[in-house]
């Protein structure tokens, strides 16, 4: 084999991309139930959007960026996360104006250059929402509930949901400014935290190699203000009258510099406890720091190949996502044309929406062969086109999973197929 996929990109087919289409089906029906609408992006974008939202000291933008010049020298970068290209099209497309609610969600593959590992790859798929312009807890609470709706919907019931506050302009920095003196006195942190200590203190918080020493620091809830306090209280309210139990962890800071107030995330207790399937916040001051007029804003994304895992760990069983093959098969090639008609007729009257899927006819193989297809393909019925049957007008449906067979008479396999 002289080509392979580039280290950390992956192929789905079969089962797996089976199973990414209902993820992704999953979610567009509970994004309409909660009247999100889509926003389609592009996959790259000048590089400064992205170190200039998710900030220049997070490992996002100092190790995993893609970046590039194109022909023209102009620095690009493939997008590692989607909030900052619905932030540049939000201001560019003036959808404060021209959406009467900016409730948007997008689906799609995102790049970060990271040590490839189990769920974990460069190239990898986020499906996430933003909510522009609502300051409201009931929009904190409306977003972490979308995420925890879509994943039940999606068949994961272990979740347990983290959530923190990170303050705002106004309390966070003191609470920084005393972070940093405790870490000052602290000598055996690891070498990431030590750089970390004065450009972004918080970081240390959710340090795994760390966590011991983690747990003596001050808490940020002593240093909110009132309307951060009572913003954190609001949400849990929320939360508590929507029955959705939820964790309060004070050392969950989240990679990203731009969030405010309420963070939150996601995990499976089948992928581990320190495992992410989808995590999100408010980020009250990032459309202003791109330029845009003041605009409150809170979003989530998911990673579609953690929550595949998560859901394998659960072994959802893959025939209960798979369509319902009818397979048409013929005992010689005479009648392959009639098979042929029969297969388009009958996909050209199935139900929007149905869950059956029409294969055939391989005229070019024995019965027995287009049989074993039908096996392997987990067929659940097969019509079969037989010389003298079809010379009384009638075909064979054979019902796989009993093995019983009957002669039913052409006109009838529509109504027969269609009701079963
Ligand atoms: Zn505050
Ligand atoms: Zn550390």
């Amino acid at each position: 084999m002289k080509y392979k996929a580039p280290r950390g990109t992956h192929d789905i087919f079969g089962a797996q991309a089976e199973k990414i289409n209902k993820l992704e089906q999953t979610s567009r029906q509970v994004f309409r139930k909660y009247n999100y609408g889509e926003i389609r992006l592009p996959t790259f974008e000048a590089a400064e959007l992205f170190s200039r939202s998710i900030g220049e000291t997070t490992d996002i933008v100092e190790k995993e960026m893609y970046v590039f010049s194109d022909r023209k020298g102009r620095q690009l970068a493939l997008r590692p996360e989607g909030t900052a290209s619905v932030v540049r099209a939000y201001l560019e497309n003036k959808l404060e104006q021209n959406l009467p609610l900016a409730k948007l969600y997008y689906i799609g593959s995102m790049f970060r250059y990271e040590r490839p590992q189990a769920g974990r790859y460069r190239e990898f798929f986020q499906i996430g929402a933003e909510y522009f312009n609502n300051p409201s807890p009931a929009a904190d609470a409306e977003i972490l509930l979308l995420t925890k709706d879509i994943l039940e919907t999606y068949g994961l019931k272990d979740l347990s949901i983290h959530v923190n506050t990170l303050g705002c302009l106004k309390c966070r920095p003191k609470y920084k400014d005393e972070i940093k003196k405790y870490l000052k006195n602290e000598k055996d942190l690891c070498e990431d935290c030590k750089r970390r200590i004065d450009k972004n203190p918080l970081r240390v918080l959710d340090c795994k190699k760390d966590s011991q020493k983690i747990n003596n620091l001050p808490k940020i809830q002593e240093y909110l203000c009132d309307d951060c306090n009572n913003h954190f209280n609001d949400v849990q309210d929320l939360l508590k009258q929507a029955d959705c139990s939820y964790i309060i962890d004070h050392n969950l800071v989240r990679g990203l510099d731009y969030y405010t107030k309420t963070v939150f995330e996601v995990r499976s207790a089948g992928l581990g406890a320190q495992d992410a399937l989808a995590a999100g916040g408010r980020y009250d001051n990032l459309i202003k720091h791109l330029g845009g007029n003041d605009t409150p804003a809170v979003g989530f994304a998911l990673g579609s190949e953690r929550v595949m895992l998560a859901a394998d760990n659960l072994k959802l069983s893959e025939k209960t996502i798979k369509n319902k093959i009818i397979l048409v098969a013929v005992v010689n090639k005479d009648l392959s044309k009639n098979a042929f008609n029969l297969v388009a007729k009958l996909r050209k009257n199935l139900d929007e929406g149905s869950s059956l899927a029409v294969e055939g006819p391989f005229s070019e193989k024995s019965l027995k062969s287009q049989l074993r297809l039908a096996d392997r393909l987990n067929a659940a019925k097969v019509v079969i086109f037989g010389e003298e049957e079809y010379a009384r007008g009638n075909v064979i449906l054979r019902d796989m999973s009993s093995q019983s067979q009957q002669e039913v008479n052409i006109a009838e396999i529509e109504k027969l197929i269609f009701k079963s």
